[in-house]
């Protein structure tokens, strides 16, 4: 029997969506909308079909969407990207964050990753023989010691990974630490992947954050984003990754041989609609309110609730309720309850038991209100 990651099951979400699903339990644990896309995006998806946009697409991207995601970065960070060289259209996020691990880490690198950490990292560091070197961040307030980051630094780390803001924490890295973090890699051989698909969820006005644009980051990250976050389309998987040319050489003789490239009706659709930078702009508002819903109404519960400055997700405190063990006490929930979440120890490589559940807001309100009723009861 071949088993390259014999440590590795069925992801925590897939197992909760399917406990949600089993239990017909109101599912708030895998982060997806439970509303639609703007119908106007999907008659763009069947006009670009009609018109006959059906055959591949470029292997760097559709020359459309990379001009759109340029005229992105340029109008919220005035950084300019060259939409030939340095960018290409991944099939999401998740396969944009594999292939840049595949590009650099090889047997025996270490990667720096900070936990809580998104599932998808340390099995593809594995994968291609790279240590994964964790830094450990706690509830509440996940602050980085970057004074011990600099510590596990040596000639062996190729890669650390930041996910900013931080998928299943909230929180967002600011200049402050960026700059840091730019300080701290000069003079090393060490890249970095950043993994901005979060990018746009910013709230209380905290504003977009993107290594791209500090310049002593930018030169030796990957940068990767996801529409799937963007435009309420998870299932589209669609994403792009940034990079200097040098690097995205490399990525992309890897990118040719695992998807090629990307479908292309969607990439049209995608290119047209978010020609209008004025839709980016409003998702933060639009998912504060859904924020402040949950927050709001479980401002009488028993749960205590962490700051959230980004995302789509809301951590609970549940420490008054019970100390059971988080995935028990999830388990629990989505059995006795009917509402399914993700235990916070899903996000470290050796389990913590903070007490902490992860609630998905992308929700309509109505879905929100559910909840509320719900856990108040708790
Ligand atoms: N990004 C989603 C989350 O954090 C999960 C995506 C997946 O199921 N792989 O919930």
């Amino acid at each position: 029997l071949i088993a390259k990651l014999p440590h590795v099951g069925t992801s925590i979400f897939t197992k909760m969506t399917t406990l949600a699903n089993e239990e017909q339990a109101l599912n708030l644990s895998q982060g997806f909308p439970d509303f639609e896309t703007d119908p106007k995006l999907v008659q763009l998806v069947s006009a670009a079909m009609e018109k006959g946009h059906n055959q591949y697409a470029p292997m760097i991207g559709a020359q459309s969407l990379r001009e759109t995601i340029v005229n992105k970065y340029k109008a919220v960070y005035a950084v300019d990207i060259d939409p030939t060289e340095e960018l290409t259209v991944t099939a999401g996020g998740t396969q944009g964050i594999f292939t840049a691990i595949a590009t650099v880490v090889s047997q025996g690198d270490e990667v720096i990753i900070f936990e809580p950490a998104y599932d998808s990292y340390a099995p593809t560091i594995e994968l291609f023989g790279g240590k994964v070197v964790p830094v450990r961040l706690l509830a509440p307030d996940f602050q980085i010691d970057w004074d011990y980051v600099a510590t596990l630094i040596n000639e062996k780390t190729r890669l650390v990974i930041i996910n900013n803001p931080n998928n299943p924490t909230g929180k967002v890295l600011g200049k402050e630490d960026l700059n840091k973090l730019g300080k701290l890699l000069a003079g090393t051989n060490t890249l970095l992947l950043s993994d901005e698909v979060y990018e746009h969820l910013v709230f209380d006005g905290v504003s977009p954050q993107s290594v791209l644009s500090i310049p002593s980051l930018r030169e030796r990250s990957f940068v990767v984003a996801s529409f799937g976050k963007l435009l309420h389309t998870t299932g589209w998987k669609i994403g792009y990754c940034v990079a200097p040319v040098l690097l995205m050489r490399e990525f992309r003789k890897i990118h040719q041989f695992n998807v090629f490239s990307v479908n292309t009706p969607m990439q049209i659709a995608i290119a047209e609609y978010l020609k209008d930078i004025a839709y980016v702009e409003s998702l933060a508002g639009f998912f504060a309110k859904k924020r402040d819903l949950l927050k709001n109404g479980l401002a009488q519960s028993r749960f205590k609730i962490l700051p959230c400055e980004g995302t789509y997700f809301l951590n609970l405190d549940y420490s008054a309720i019970s100390q059971e063990k988080e995935f028990d006490f999830a388990c629990y929930l989505t059995k006795h309850h009917k509402i399914a979440t993700i235990p916070l120890s899903a996000f470290y490589k050796q389990a913590t038991d903070q007490q902490v559940l992860r609630v998905c807001f992308a929700k309509q309100d109505v879905t929100l209100l559910k909840a509320v009723a719900i856990l108040n009861e708790i």
